[in-house]
């Protein structure tokens, strides 16, 4: 049995590798050595800030709850020395798209927003008011003074995770909110002024059906938010159809289609299996952009390079992560010049992480940009993967110079995704979860 067969459900390749194929770098690179031959002309800036008002039940993400205010302060200390020290290594970047995720950004009260856009601008050099500016935020900390700070600094796209506009549900998935300070948030978000509001929504909570599905997607579409990310749950819940994997599996297989059905009778364009967007909306990059050039601030953000992934740390477990953000705040200036973890790509691994990249977007590999980037076939480096996956229906094409999943393909990207990863990969991946 491959992974194919395994289930719809294993797991989002959000980023190839995962963080978890991340090692210990011996010797430490200095930066300036892991960007000096790197193009720096269109460069991504994501700044992570790991603290949450409450840890929701279904949440794989790195950030902590309850921090004290002097922890946030210290974070941001932190955060400007590591600024300043990344600042040094590279030569003249260029920021062409800034995200500023966690956690919760908005945890932040509206003066650290201020202290934080205005370390990123002055120490980093972005002008953030000129490029596409993405910012996290939930329905009980999108207050009208922080959403203030964030559009007049220039935010383009905010993203507010809702999961689901029933009250019991939103309970099942341990995110206690009430539906009125939902719709209370989005009305202050519509009210600032956004160009484009994503509305992130889970399917599979115990106890939800097709209809509270519709009840919650209908309730989104209300605001006809310009994004949509529909979210298959992963945690298994131990009552009801969670019982009985194949059984949950089935029933968000079923949630999804609906849902996907539901938006693109709305008028959505499907943009991969989790995000769907209002054709004309701008030209909203997906943030989980397939270029390599990605510059991260903060203790759980990773930076990319062609040759090199790497972060300060690499633990993911709820339990770690306190421990490790104390660690960051007490680093000194100097220790920021250093990669600490990572995992090196080599040729075929650069190959791999842009075929699974762009499989994953509805809009498919483009064969000519492949060949461009790495003077060689796509069809031919992974003849065997795309036979199996059009044996299974799950691929079309090629079409012209366009390679994409089908729309059942799509469906399983989940299965597709860590299908694809490389032998060296799944081994240091498994290897971590032994710890
Ligand atoms: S708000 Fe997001 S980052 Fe925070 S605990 Fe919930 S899912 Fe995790």
């Amino acid at each position: 049995m491959t992974d194919l067969d395994a289930g719809p459900y294993q797991g989002y390749v959000y980023a190839y590798p995962h963080k978890t194929a991340y090692r210990p770098l011996d010797p430490r690179p200095t930066l300036r050595r892991v960007w000096e031959r790197e193009p720096l002309e269109s460069l991504f800036l994501y700044l992570h800030i790991p603290f949450c008002e409450m840890r929701c039940g279904f949440c794989n993400l790195f950030t902590r709850t309850g921090a004290p205010e002097e922890l946030v302060t210290a974070y941001l200390d932190a955060l400007e020395r590591q600024a300043r020290a990344v600042r040094d290594a590279l030569d003249g970047p260029e920021f062409v798209l800034a995200a500023v995720g966690g956690g919760t950004p908005t945890y932040l009260s509206a003066a650290e927003l201020t202290r934080l856009f205005d370390l990123t601008e002055r120490i980093m050099g972005v002008d953030l008011r000129a490029v596409p500016l993405s910012v996290e935020t939930s329905p009980a900390t999108a207050t009208a003074d922080r959403l203030a700070v964030l559009a007049e600094r220039g935010t383009t796209r905010i993203s507010i995770g809702v999961q689901s506009f029933l009250d019991a549900e939103a309970r099942a998935a341990v995110r206690p909110q009430r539906r009125a300070e939902v719709e209370a948030a989005l009305g202050r978000i519509r009210d600032t002024g956004f160009e484009a509001l994503n509305i992130d929504l889970i399917y599979g909570i115990d106890g939800q059906t097709g209809r509270t599905w519709r009840h919650s997607l209908d309730a989104a579409l209300a605001w006809r938010p310009e994004e949509l990310y529909l979210y298959p749950l992963y945690v298994r819940p131990l009552t009801g159809l969670g019982r009985r994997a194949g059984d949950w599996d089935d029933h968000r297989l079923g949630l999804y289609r609906q849902g996907r059905d539901h938006l693109l009778a709305e008028g959505y364009e499907q943009v991969s299996m989790r995000m769907f967007r209002l054709p004309g909306s701008g030209g909203l990059t997906e943030y989980t952009c397939q270029s390599d050039g990605m510059v991260g601030l903060g203790c759980g953000a990773r930076s990319y390079t062609s040759g090199l992934h790497y972060s300060h740390e690499y633990a993911v477990a709820a339990r770690q992560v306190r421990g490790i953000i104390d660690d960051y705040v007490r680093l000194p200036a100097e220790e920021f010049a250093f990669a600490n973890v990572g995992f090196h790509l080599d040729e075929a691994e650069r190959r791999r992480r842009h075929l699974l990249q762009s499989l994953s977007q509805a809009e498919g590999l483009d064969l000519d940009a492949y060949r461009k980037r790495f003077d060689t076939e796509a069809t031919e480096d992974f003849s065997a993967e795309l036979e199996i996956l059009t044996d299974r229906g799950w691929l079309d094409g090629p079409e012209g110079r366009w390679l994409r999943l089908t729309s059942e393909g799509l469906a399983h990207s989940d299965a597709i995704g860590p299908w694809l990863f490389s032998a060296p990969v799944r081994e240091l991946m498994a290897g971590y979860e032994q710890r």
